[in-house]
């Protein structure tokens, strides 16, 4: 579903230039559940804003659903944010008109939708009905009258997810959308995230800087200075996880995996480095029966 090659973004200010993405590799299968994680100004908003197609990239290949980041413009580009993506934003009151109610903010989007397009899911009824049933699947329906200022953030934030979903997008991204609410609202919000992506097989890219909950995804990336520079994949599904909860050690319910670019670089975290004692620049590498061994 994406594609990204060597993706480099460059911002240009009047007096520097940032480097924001590093020659990003990243492939993301349909229906995956993928987790971004990494330090502040690591790259991750950029990285999300591009597959979103609100920032066009500098350098590389992006492809999101066959379609080339790169050429697409004008009206494509516009049919491509409305028809494909759905976007959550961690800021609350970004995601909502104040004025409009919860459901009649879901409906919105409708308006502007091809129905012509084929969906990766469908629902059926009139716009109201189906705004209706995404407020339900959020937990929201007891609020569907209510507008911006006499929701809480969690509620806020709840709406938005059924706002994003309400173009039946291919793939929803969601940048920080538990950064601002308590800690039994981000699990709730998780919950529903996962029963989209199991049930209706969104394809789902979460920003978060709460590694926990990050947990709770099959696949975890890091960026690291606009790179990816780590990977962590579930060992066993969720589901399966929670049936033998009370034997589950946490620690051990992801295996860690470093990331090879296509020059065959590797990035190795300052910890590990720290632990065999490197010092300057310099390591050793020698390939011993099938393992490679880095010393000091
Ligand atoms: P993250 O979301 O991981 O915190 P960002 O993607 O927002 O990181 O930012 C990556 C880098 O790019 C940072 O150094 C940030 O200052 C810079 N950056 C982001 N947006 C802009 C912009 N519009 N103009 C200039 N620099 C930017
Ligand atoms: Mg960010």
């Amino acid at each position: 579903m994406i594609v990204c090659e060597n993706l480099v973004k460059i911002y240009k200010t009047r007096d520097m230039e940032v480097l924001a993405l590093q020659g990003m590799d990243l492939e993301i299968k349909k229906g995956e559940f993928t987790a971004i994680i990494g330090n502040s100004g690591s790259g991750k908003s950029t990285f999300l804003n591009m597959i979103g197609g609100l920032d066009t990239p500098s350098a590389g290949k992006l492809f999101v659903d066959e379609k080339n980041l790169f050429t697409m413009k004008g009206s494509e580009l516009e049919q491509y944010k409305k028809n494909t993506v759905g976007f959550v934003w961690q800021n609350n009151a970004r995601n909502m008109f104040p004025y409009m109610t919860a459901v009649e903010n879901i409906q919105l989007p409708m308006q502007f939708v091809n129905k012509k397009t084929k969906k990766s899911w469908e629902f059926s009824g009139s716009d109201k009905e189906k705004a209706l049933e995404l407020l339900e699947l959020v937990g929201m329906s007891h609020r569907k009258n209510s507008v911006l200022n006499q929701l809480s953030g969690g509620e806020q934030q709840r709406i938005a997810i059924a706002i994003a979903l309400a173009n039946q997008p291919k793939v929803l991204l969601a940048d920080e959308p538990t950064g601002a609410v308590d800690a039994k609202t981000s699990n709730y919000i998780f919950d529903v995230f996962r029963k989209l992506n199991e049930e209706r097989e969104v394809t789902i890219v979460i920003v978060t800087h709460d590694v926990e909950l990050a947990k709770k995804v099959n696949r975890v990336v890091r960026i690291c200075d606009g790179k990816i520079s780590q990977e962590q994949i579930r060992k066993q599904s969720y589901a399966e996880q929670l049936a033998h909860a009370e034997s589950f050690v946490e620690e051990h319910s992801h295996e860690e995996y470093a990331v090879l670019d296509k020059a065959g670089r590797i990035q190795l975290s300052k910890e590990f480095l720290e632990k065999i004692g490197v010092e300057g620049k310099r390591v050793k590498v020698e390939v011993m029966d099938d393992k490679i061994i880095i010393s000091k």
